[in-house]
């Protein structure tokens, strides 16, 4: 079940410096592709990824980014807590991926990264689960440092996005 269907593509959205390559790379095991495909098993069923990691912030309004925003299936929406400013881009990010895709119950999740670096610390847990809350998405923090809560950030992704095929 679900193993001939296409692979899911899951695209990595956040400002410079965040952490995109190092959550990729993990995905990747080690390889630090800009696209890489797995196979992953969730629930008990596996399932095929795609995930992007080609994000240009430099190309602010740009066609790369458009077109980063417009084809995938899901979002990780990126910030460190060690960086407000990044904080407020995912806000930002989010409201241009609702404006992109406002007929679609879209999945995302708003990863708060470097959740090792706690004497660095700019935007609290809390303030990073009220934001999603409001922005409608799940949230997770997250160490790709340490390797912390990276797979169950995959993992989610996938869950959503079968509830979302189940219930189409
Ligand atoms: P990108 O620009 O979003 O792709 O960010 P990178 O993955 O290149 O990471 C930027 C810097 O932050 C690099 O020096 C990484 O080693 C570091 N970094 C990434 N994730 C973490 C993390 O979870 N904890 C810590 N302490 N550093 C991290």
């Amino acid at each position: 079940t679900g193993g001939s269907s296409r692979p899911f593509r899951v695209v990595l959205l956040g400002a410079r410096g965040v952490g995109k390559t190092a959550i990729a790379s993990i995905f990747a095991g080690a390889a630090d592709n800009e696209v890489c495909e797995q196979t992953v098993t969730v629930d008990g069923e596996k399932a095929t990824v795609t995930l992007v990691d080609n994000w240009d912030s430099e190309d602010e309004g740009g066609s790369s980014q458009d077109q980063c925003i417009q084809t995938g299936d899901a979002y990780l929406l990126v910030y460190s807590i060690t960086d407000r400013s990044s904080f407020l881009k995912a806000s930002e990010l989010r409201i241009s991926l609702r404006q992109h895709r406002p007929a679609h119950h879209t999945p995302i999740i708003l990863v708060g990264n470097k959740c090792d670096l706690v004497r660095r610390r700019e935007v609290s847990v809390n303030e990073g689960r009220v934001c999603a809350a409001v922005f409608d998405c799940k949230f997770i923090e997250t160490s790709a440092a340490m390797q912390h809560n990276v797979w169950p950030a995959f993992h989610g992704i996938v869950q959503q996005l079968r509830l979302r095929r189940d219930t189409k």
